[in-house]
């Protein structure tokens, strides 16, 4: 009799994927489609490029989330 559950399961779950990425700017860059943030999370480094298409709308991501404390 076999059990599912002694099965090792691989639980890929970094940290950087369950907080809440606190981000900040720390350039901005205005374009003509808009002001590209660059914006980095103070807690785990993860970087990401923003792109705000006016003043009034909150700023999307473009780009992926980029870890920056290593793996
Ligand atoms: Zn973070």
């Amino acid at each position: 009799m076999t059990s599912p559950n002694t099965l090792p399961i691989p639980r890929l779950r970094p940290e950087t994927a369950t907080h809440e990425h606190g981000w900040r700017v720390e350039s901005r860059h205005p374009t003509s489609e808009g002001v590209v943030l660059y914006v980095r999370c103070a807690d785990c480094g993860s970087r990401r490029v923003d792109l705000q298409a006016h003043p009034h709308t909150p700023p999307v991501g473009v780009s992926a989330e980029l870890g920056g404390a290593g793996h």
